[in-house]
């Protein structure tokens, strides 16, 4: 294969532009991983990175972006997807896009896939302000939670509500942008299965448990912060996935210049969960803990006997 090596920084960037601005992310992702069968988020293929199905892995036909629920694999464009899939450098990923060639970028090609991500991008925002809409419904027919024995998640992960709300047998969290207003809702079902509102704002986007203290505690699920709460009375938020730590523990530092932020990450085999933990911590300004058992987050730790000083 020919190399882009030899390539300057700024040339190899340039050239991923291109690829960003003319490279159809469904025909890429059809040629990688076969008929993604679905459309927007909805990959249809099995994860290529870990044994989650179909329902886990989705893809955003639009802009390329990717994500695993089960194993938490993440990435924003098919660059990213070809250095995780493969273990390449940047400038390796574009080679292998490219096949080794340098490309410039077509106007016409440009303009056409210009013009389809502001139309994705006006869809996005029309399909995030449908998802709030509904979001609001949901939240405003859900019951509050008097007894934990109301719903099985939370006898399982031994945490009360706080706020969360009852809906049928679906346990409702309420996400808030950082103006407090819901933008979606997490909905969890008597096995633990979770799921948000398709198409709704997630990112940068949380749910709160306590009143704020000068130590914040930032987690990833509900049973998490909630066990952190309960056990350490500290103001806790909750992000729903490792991709999110970094979004909201900006706006939380905005927030609070003062305070003393935590990320509390998950142990996870992965790894993810606890780089994301030290991204986000990092960004913020904040410190960075996991429990310390492979697999474990601050539930499993807590509940088995763990104890966490903030
Ligand atoms: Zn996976």
């Amino acid at each position: 294969m020919p190399t882009l090596k030899k390539l300057t920084a700024p040339e190899i960037r340039a050239i991923a532009e291109t690829i960003k601005r003319t490279y159809s992310p469904s025909a890429f992702f059809t040629k990688e991983l076969g008929d993604l069968r679905g459309g927007l988020w909805r990959g249809g293929v099995d994860c290529p990175f870990c044994d989650g199905k179909r329902d886990k892995f989705h893809i955003n036909s639009d802009d390329g972006g990717w994500n695993c629920s089960k194993c938490k694999a993440a990435g924003s464009d098919i660059i990213s997807f070809t250095r995780q899939r493969y273990g390449l450098k940047f400038f390796e990923a574009v080679e292998k896009i490219t096949g080794g060639k340098v490309i410039q970028p077509d106007p016409e090609i440009a303009q056409k896939r210009g013009a389809e991500l502001l139309e994705a991008r006006r869809k996005h925002i029309e399909g995030q302000a449908a998802a709030a809409v509904k979001a609001r419904e949901i939240w405003d027919r859900a019951t509050p939670i008097t007894e934990r024995s109301q719903h099985h998640y939370l006898m399982k992960k031994r945490v009360q509500a706080h706020g969360a709300r009852l809906l049928g047998c679906v346990l409702i969290i309420p996400l808030v942008d950082a103006d407090g207003r819901i933008s979606t809702v997490q909905r969890i079902y008597p096995d633990g299965q979770k799921r948000l509102l398709s198409g709704g704002k997630k990112s940068g986007c949380y749910f709160i448990l306590g009143k704020p203290t000068d130590t914040i505690l930032i987690a990833e699920g509900f049973a998490t912060a909630a066990s952190l709460f309960e056990h350490t009375e500290k103001y806790a938020v909750m992000t729903g996935d490792a991709g999110n730590l970094l979004p909201v523990s900006k706006i939380i530092r905005a927030k609070h210049p003062g305070a003393n932020i935590i990320i509390c990450g998950d142990n996870d085999a992965s790894g993810v969960g606890q780089a994301a933990a030290r991204e986000a911590a990092l960004a913020c300004g904040g410190k960075f803990i996991f429990p310390p058992i492979e697999g474990q987050d601050f539930n499993d730790f807590i509940n088995a006997g763990g104890l966490v000083y903030g």
